[in-house]
């Protein structure tokens, strides 16, 4: 199979999503966060592109404003206010970057790497922003324009940068004697920012395989959708089954029957979650109540409650086993706890986890109804 880096990155945020966009090839227009950073991507590889002499900052403006499109944004103020944030990314560049100080190796490199075994292999694609010749060996440099930066750790196990230096290894395999000698950045432009990093060949081995298990996946047909704060940002929200009936009225669907059998479980809902609340609040001062009197029964109009004892057992584990595995009853009571399975899974080592993951099957789906109140 072949797969690129953004495609993957997709199967990971959703694999719904990725579905949609590499399967079914369904196209969307592109939001205006891609357009902006297109458009800054643009204009770094005009910056940074090796010629006698390095565009001044009055030329890499005026080729921002040349290739920027402002039919993407919704109304005028929206499209100056991301107009102006494109230039300030550029001056606050130009006044921490001297575009002559670099030593440009490659610019928006395209590149393929093989992974998995001989009956197994699979093709990661990707674009490399930037690779410069460092005073000791390589930097790679992925600009980034979103307004979120990531802490130092994740930048340290940054996934995409773990590829991109395979991918640096692969094409130049005589280039560094040791991998240490590999940089890898994060360029924040809104923040003017950059994080850097090294890898280990451990962590080149450990990207490899997360490939391998999201291959497995979508080979598998596993593309449930997965609802985070991207859906905010996806095209594909009228086809989703999570969203698309939100859409409801401009695909002209009758829904009047069902739409006021939603309010009323709403409503419902609520009133539950009061009586709940409710309940706990009588059943503290009934039982306050109760030991002030000295009584395990109450007496009211409508009935009597009365206090029962709950108990809950722990069993000697040795014990049990020694009685029940010579009538072979033992393997019908083991049940793996699968809450304190996830627990422990974070302090597993990676090869461990990874054995868990495949051990994993569905044993039963149910689904219910959960309530999300505007
Ligand atoms: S709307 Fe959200 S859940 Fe649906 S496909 Fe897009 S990202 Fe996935």
């Amino acid at each position: 199979m072949r797969i690129s880096y953004s495609a993957f990155d997709t199967y990971q945020s959703c694999p719904l999503k990725y579905k949609f966009q590499e399967i079914d090839k369904i196209k969307t227009p592109k939001s205006k966060e891609a357009v902006f950073g297109t458009t800054v991507h643009e204009t770094m590889k005009f910056i940074h592109t090796p010629g006698i002499l390095s565009p001044a900052l009055d030329q890499a403006m005026e080729h921002f404003s040349n290739t920027w499109n402002p039919a993407v944004f919704d109304n005028p103020d929206e499209e100056r206010a991301a107009f102006s944030q494109g230039i300030k990314i550029i001056q606050d560049y130009y006044k921490k970057n001297n575009p002559a100080n670099f030593n440009i190796v490659d610019l928006e490199t395209r590149f393929q790497i093989e992974i998995g075994d001989a009956d197994d292999k699979h093709i990661i694609s990707g674009i490399i922003d930037r690779i410069d010749k460092i005073e000791d060996g390589y930097e790679i440099i992925d600009y980034k324009t979103t307004k979120k930066m990531p802490s130092q750790e994740k930048v340290d196990n940054d996934l995409q940068l773990s590829v991109y230096s395979k991918a640096f290894l692969a094409r130049y395999p005589k280039e560094i004697d040791n991998v240490d000698k590999l940089k890898v950045s994060l360029y924040y432009l809104k923040h003017g920012v950059k994080l850097s990093a090294t890898r280990t060949i451990d962590q080149l081995k450990k990207s490899e395989q997360l490939f391998l298990d999201a291959i497995r996946l979508i080979e598998e047909g596993r593309f449930e959708p997965q609802i985070s704060p991207l859906c905010d940002w996806c095209g594909y929200q009228n086809l989703c089954p999570m969203w698309k009936h939100k859409f409801k009225d401009r695909r002209k669907i009758n829904t009047e029957e069902v739409n006021g059998e939603i309010q009323e479980y709403i409503e419902l809902k609520s009133a539950m979650a009061i009586t709940k609340d409710r309940l706990a609040k009588l059943q503290e001062d009934i039982v306050n109540y109760m030991d002030q009197e000295g009584v395990e029964r109450v007496f009211g109009t409508e009935g009597v409650i009365a206090r029962t004892l709950r108990k809950t057992y722990k069993y000697d584990e040795k014990k049990i086993r020694e009685i029940l595995e010579p009538l072979d009853k033992w393997e019908d009571i083991l049940k793996i706890d699968g809450v304190a399975l996830k627990n422990i899974m974070d302090v597993l080592p990676f090869s461990a986890r990874r054995e868990v993951e495949k051990a994993k099957t569905i044993d039963k789906e149910t689904k219910s109804l959960i309530v999300k109140k505007k």
